[in-house]
């Protein structure tokens, strides 16, 4: 008998929607992943303090909050496996998805919900100070306390570098967007608005070469592209902003995409162009990318997954 729902993923939006799906007796069954695209639990378990995610006034630890999620789903009868998920088969029917130790499984349902890996600078020295001074999102970590009223620095030189930089506006003293190139490739409005922004003082032709500090981040080695020189910029944090990848390697090439890898959504839904295969979560966003917003769509998914199978299965 194939499952009636596969969720793949274990985020806040593949916990979510094993929440709801669970709850409306569709007894899901969820590959929470194992390293590929991330860690069971998601994005969440490689930050600190969750400020922002609604219902809990006094923040909350990445990990601990994924770990409530899990318990929860876990509690109103999800199933889960810790694999990842190799290849997909989204022609046959029931669908057929086959995890890392080569077993396969049927659905008649299937929920896209592998979000996507914030891309790092590959340095011994950003591993070593990551959490400690050093973020891949402005807007989840920016307005934490150890960042009010510090030189603050950027590092990319698209549309989210550069929002990510007047984001940080509102907290910082001054902020440095670090930017390979000498030109921004983030369109001409957001450019203007960096530019011309008083807090902001770009960095041209430069590169990170280490991030240096003991316990916490302290400055920048840069290096000058166009000579090679180097220099220090005292920081107390950086925010990387040099693009996402979204997990979607193991659909080969059987969901439609965007340019980026991401998975295209119907607008204001979670529908994929495969009938019966939704997608939730940073793995189909290119614009919010928040815990929230990935819940709200792990919530939708599980609706649209449930409406779904009753109408064209009448389970
Ligand atoms: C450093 C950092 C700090 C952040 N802080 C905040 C914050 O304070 N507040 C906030 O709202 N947001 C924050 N975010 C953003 C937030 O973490 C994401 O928006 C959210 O986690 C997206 O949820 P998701 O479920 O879509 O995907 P993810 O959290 O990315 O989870 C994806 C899941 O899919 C699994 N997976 C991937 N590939 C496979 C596969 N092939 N087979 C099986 N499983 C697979 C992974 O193991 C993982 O479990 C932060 C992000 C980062 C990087």
């Amino acid at each position: 008998m194939p499952e009636r729902l596969i969720i793949i993923g274990s985020g806040p939006s593949g916990l979510t929607a094993a929440i709801y799906a669970s709850r409306a007796n569709i007894n899901p069954l969820l590959f929470e992943g194992f390293q590929e695209g991330g860690i069971p639990g998601g994005q969440l378990m490689i930050t600190n303090e969750v400020e922002n995610f609604p219902g809990f006034p006094n923040g909350i630890m990445g990990p601990l909050l994924m770990q409530n999620m899990r318990e929860q789903a876990v509690k109103l009868g999800c199933r889960m496996i810790m694999e990842d998920i190799q290849s997909v088969n989204l022609d046959s029917y029931p669908f057929a998805v086959t995890s890392a130790s080569g077993d396969t499984y049927t659905a008649d349902a299937l929920i896209i919900a592998t979000g996507a890996v914030a891309k790092r600078l590959p340095l011994d020295s950003e591993k070593r100070l990551w959490g400690k001074g050093i973020s891949a999102c402005a807007v989840c970590d920016g307005a934490l306390p150890v960042f009010r009223n510090k030189e603050l620095a950027v590092i990319g030189g698209g549309d989210t570098a550069v929002e990510e930089a007047l984001h940080l506006t509102k907290f910082a003293s001054k902020v440095y967007l670090i930017h390979r190139r000498d030109e921004l490739r983030a369109s001409k409005i957001m450019q203007t608005r960096v530019l011309t922004h008083p807090k902001v003082h770009i960095l041209w032709n430069k590169t990170v070469e280490e991030f240096v500090g003991e316990s916490s981040l302290s400055s920048l080695r840069l290096r000058d592209t166009a000579t090679g020189e180097f220099t220090d910029l005292p920081v107390a944090g950086a925010f990387e902003a040099i693009g996402h990848s979204p997990n979607t390697n193991f659909l080969n090439g059987q969901l439609n995409l965007d340019s980026q890898g991401y998975i295209i959504t119907e607008q204001d839904s979670t529908v994929t162009s495969a009938d019966g295969v939704f997608a939730a979560g940073d793995v189909q966003d290119t614009k919010y990318r928040q815990a929230v917003t990935a819940a709200a769509s792990g919530c939708q998914a599980a609706i649209d997954a449930e409406r779904w199978l009753l109408e064209r299965l009448g389970i």
